[in-house]
């Protein structure tokens, strides 16, 4: 589908919200040649991004588990997008492991996802030797990967400046007050303008641990929420993440109770790691829990990443340039409004 009244393709683009989302935006518009300005109300830190919080797994294969196609469609094209614009991405796979009495759901798992191998108990040892001993086999889902949010985004704040865009930190900006094409990522900021939007609990801990090693997210199934425990290297990982209908900040009693026991029960030594950060973040999501580009003449609008922002964010870049240059509208996630 052609839209008349689409942004010119060589406009000046504002984006605001400089997490996941908007730093993707920013990279593709200003590699295209675009004049960009990413405008961001946190400091070069990030603190006030959901995306400061997240996992980072870019796991298209296990999420599809709990959501829709379209999900698994964009995400292997993001693989291919982060592939290509950070070749460094650790591509090393993620696990899935059960304990016996989680058996049921386990096969659930395996029956609801693709993309996966079973690895027996010495097939898990030879991908993860700290793991030796804990569990009977699991499934392997070789072509996912992860980033370290805290890492990546000044990568990306970084290339954004190199391919030419401008990115002004500490700037609460206001669309009306912008001119040229304006893109805004602000997640659930944006509920001024998207009353729909909502905010999904994720609470993690990190800890550091010198007795285990892993080289992949490793998930342990679990009746309520999919617990992982994600390297972040130099002895350190991350446990996550719950998942609750709320907007309250910090972590419960209960929620570090069982992130705690999803650790130990991925690994004992975990017993003897210390803890350095508790933290949560919420994730901004529509009812339907799927991203939406929206798009009002020069106002664009992405949003809804929920559980998927760093999966999903370089293809919904993709989609909105595409947009912009050529007019292409994809039905399942633009709404022109
Ligand atoms: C615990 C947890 C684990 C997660 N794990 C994963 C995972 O493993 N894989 C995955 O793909 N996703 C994961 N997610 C989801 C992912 O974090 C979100 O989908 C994503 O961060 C949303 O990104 P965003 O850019 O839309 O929003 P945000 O990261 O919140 O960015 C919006 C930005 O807009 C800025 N802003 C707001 N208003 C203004 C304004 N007026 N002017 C300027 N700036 C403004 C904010 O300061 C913020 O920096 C996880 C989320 C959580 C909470």
């Amino acid at each position: 589908m052609y839209q008349s009244s689409r942004p010119r393709g060589d406009s000046p683009v504002s984006i605001i919200g400089a997490g996941i989302a908007g730093a993707w935006q920013a990279l593709l518009f200003a590699q295209a040649g675009h004049a960009v300005t990413l405008y961001e109300r946190s400091d070069a830190a990030m603190t006030l991004a959901t995306s400061h919080w997240a996992g980072g797994m870019l796991a298209p294969w296990c999420e599809a588990e709990a959501s829709e196609p379209v999900i698994g469609r964009l995400g292997i094209r993001a693989l291919d997008l982060w592939r290509k614009h950070f070749p460094e991405t650790p591509f090393n796979g993620s696990l899935v492991v059960a304990h016996a009495r989680d058996r049921a759901d386990f096969e659930r798992f395996a029956k609801l996802t693709t993309g996966h191998r079973r690895v027996d108990a010495q097939a898990l040892r030879e991908l993860e030797p700290s793991l030796e001993g804990r569990f009977r086999d699991g499934l392997f889902y070789e072509n996912e990967g992860h980033v370290e949010p805290r890492r990546v985004l000044p990568e990306l704040h970084g290339r954004i400046t190199a391919a030419g865009g401008k990115i002004e930190f500490d700037h609460d900006a206001d669309a009306d007050n912008l001119d040229g094409l304006v893109i805004d990522c602000r997640g659930l900021a944006a509920r001024d303008r998207l009353p729909e939007l909502r905010g999904v609990k994720g609470e993690t801990i990190v800890v550091e641990s010198s007795e285990v090693e892993l080289s992949r997210p490793v998930r342990l199934i679990h009746p309520r929420w999919p617990l992982y425990v994600i390297p972040r290297g130099d002895g350190r990982f991350m446990l996550g993440a719950t998942s609750i209908e709320a907007e309250d900040t910090g972590v419960s009693v209960r929620s570090a109770l069982e992130l705690l026991g999803a650790a130990y029960a991925v690994h004992p030594a975990f017993a003897e790691a210390r803890i350095v950060e508790f933290g949560s973040g919420l994730r901004p999501a529509f009812p339907d829990n799927l991203p939406r580009i929206a798009i009002e003449e020069q106002k664009i609008s992405v949003n809804g990443l929920y559980r998927h922002g760093f999966l999903l964010a370089p293809a919904l870049a993709e989609l909105t340039l595409g947009y912009v240059a050529r007019g292409v509208i994809d039905n399942e996630v633009m709404q022109c409004v």
